[in-house]
């Protein structure tokens, strides 16, 4: 097997449920876009600024004076997206432009669902297509249209009329993760059953998860220590607070353990005892789900379960005594 094909790789989405405090001109924008109304703001030098910003460009005063402004204007400068992407606002080809409103004085970026890019031209007029349906976010305006262009007339009136003071903006990151050689070897021991670390050829340590490196000397560890189901207690978190999409239901203790031959501790869960009675130096065990359920992950120890033995002394916890030291 070559060594690009010993290391793992898997598809990871990153989420954030983000909600976005707009300030009083955003949220006014907004405001205006749910009853499809445009406004601007007029600054220090009597320019009207569509969309509206919180602060003057020129003497950074706050500003204030919103103005009404049209919502038809003509296009000064626009590209042709000739394949949309996911995340663009249409699925079908269309320009991105920047558009003038009529009452502006400075342009906006908006899309325009134009049909072809025949149809697009520096100069030509366009107007604000509605979203049937306006709840105060930038999706009101459902793109600009040609002039001429015949639109819906049927709009429901605006659900709500309280100012808009936030945004949901849930942000997504999706990736691959790359595991890297050491902790594939760790993710493809645990496949097995096996608790697999490293050891550092300079201090002796012994990683687990490994890192491929050793983080106190610099160096790289190459060495495999098979590592026993034991471990001891070197610290704990009795957790009361649920967290979203977390199926275990508090309370549940969170620790630190380290496991027997190894320096470093991992976090897992502990069970099978009473919170109130888990102690630092406490001894544990892993229990293993069935094998048929083993995969590239932590998660087939299900937990860490209290053993009948004496407890280790705070001191000795992780001083491992390697006889090559
Ligand atoms: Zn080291």
């Amino acid at each position: 097997m070559s060594s690009s094909a010993e290391t793992l790789s898997q598809a990871f989405t990153l989420g954030y449920t983000y909600t976005r405090s707009t300030g009083p001109i955003v949220g006014q924008f907004l405001t205006s876009l749910r009853a499809r109304k445009m406004v601007g703001i007029k600054a220090s030098d009597g320019k009207v600024l569509m969309p509206p910003v919180e602060f003057d460009p020129v003497s950074a005063a706050a500003l204030t004076e919103f103005v009404d402004v049209a919502d038809s204007g003509v296009v000064k400068t626009w590209c042709w997206v000739k394949e949309p992407r996911k995340a663009h606002p249409s699925d079908k080809p269309f320009a991105w432009a920047m558009i003038l409103l009529d009452g502006a004085d400075t342009p906006m970026l908006h899309w325009i669902d134009a049909g072809d890019e025949a149809a697009m031209s520096t100069g030509m007029r366009v107007k604000v297509r509605w979203a049937a349906e306006t709840k105060g976010v930038m999706d009101d305006l459902n793109g600009f249209v040609p002039e001429s262009v015949a639109l819906l007339t049927e709009l429901k009136p605006a659900a709500s009329d309280e100012p808009i003071i936030g945004v949901e903006s849930p942000s997504y990151l999706t990736y691959n993760f790359t595991a890297g050689k050491a902790t594939s070897l760790y993710l493809r021991s645990m496949k097995e059953g096996k608790l697999v670390g490293q050891r550092c050829p300079k201090c002796r340590n012994v990683y687990i998860p490994p890192r491929g490196s050793c983080a106190a000397c610099g160096v790289p560890t190459e060495e495999q220590v098979t590592l026993s189901n034991k471990a001891t207690v070197e610290s704990f978190t009795i957790v009361y607070i649920p967290i979203p999409g977390n199926p275990i239901k508090p309370p549940y203790v969170i620790a630190n353990l380290v496991l027997d031959g190894a320096n470093l501790s991992f976090l897992h869960l502990l069970s099978e005892c009473k919170n109130e009675d888990v102690r630092i130096g406490m001894r544990v065990e892993a229990l293993w789900r069935p094998e048929e359920e083993w995969g590239f992950a932590m998660e087939n120890i299900q937990y860490f379960k209290p053993i009948d033995e004496p407890d280790m002394p705070v001191d000795q916890i992780g001083k491992l005594i390697d006889e090559g030291r």
